[in-house]
This record gives structure tokens, sequence and C-alpha cells, in this order.
């Protein structure tokens, strides 16, 4: 049972990587056009190009570090004869008011209350 469904910003990598070549070699070419031509305004072109690079590289970088946080999907289970609660992870086939695990207290079935995601600490 996986857990959790946002999507996993790793698909972007290609993007970026493909993103960033363009960048550098934009920016190859216009200051190869500044040597060529000695002209400013491809120099400063190559400068701003090379700005945005970076500033790609570095969300680039913060993106393929940047942690999901893990959530793990839990069901409650409460016992009709004591009151006595459990959160335990879900298990395949847990269903909402079906008696499952037997009460740890008074040996009764335990019926599942709820069942919802929960955000793992570390
Ligand atoms: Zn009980």
């Amino acid at each position: 049972m996986s857990t959790g469904s946002a999507p996993h910003p790793k698909r972007w990598i290609p993007t970026y990587i493909v993103l960033l070549a363009s960048l550098l070699i934009l920016a190859a070419a216009l200051a190869l056009q500044y040597l060529r031509t000695g002209s400013d305004s491809y120099l400063v072109s190559a400068a701003f190009v090379a700005v945005i690079a970076v500033y790609t590289a570095w969300s680039f970088a913060r993106l393929i570090t940047l942690k999901v946080t893990p959530r793990s999907l839990m069901t409650l289970l409460k016992c009709p004869s004591c009151g006595h609660e459990v959160v335990r992870r879900y298990r395949e086939g847990d269903m909402l008011f079906s008696e499952l695990d037997a009460c740890p207290k008074c040996g009764s079935k335990m019926v599942a209350e709820g069942i919802f995601l929960k955000e793992e600490k570390h």
C-alpha cells in the first residue's frame, strides 16, 4: 500500500537539465560573439544569461535536495466494550466500521473508527 499522492519533484530533473544546458550554450555563444565583435551589448547579454543559468542551477540543486514529507495511512481502532483506542498502521483490507484486531485490554473485537493520513515525524 503506497502512501501519499504528491507528485515527485524528481520528474522535473530532465526539464532542468535541458534548460540549464540551453542557457549555458546561449551564454557561451554570446561570449563568443563578444570576443569576435568586441561589442559590449554581447557581454551584457552573456552576463545576463549566465545569471539566469546560475539561478536555474541553484533552484535545481534545491529541488533535488528537497525532502518529501513521508505520510502513512493509519487506522484508528476503538473497542466497543471498554472504549480502549489504538492507532496503528493501515493494513490491506482495513475497512471503516469493520471488526479487526482483538482489544489488548478486554479481548473484544475492536472496530475501525477512522482511516487517515498522518505525517511521519523525524
Ligand atoms: Zn476492550
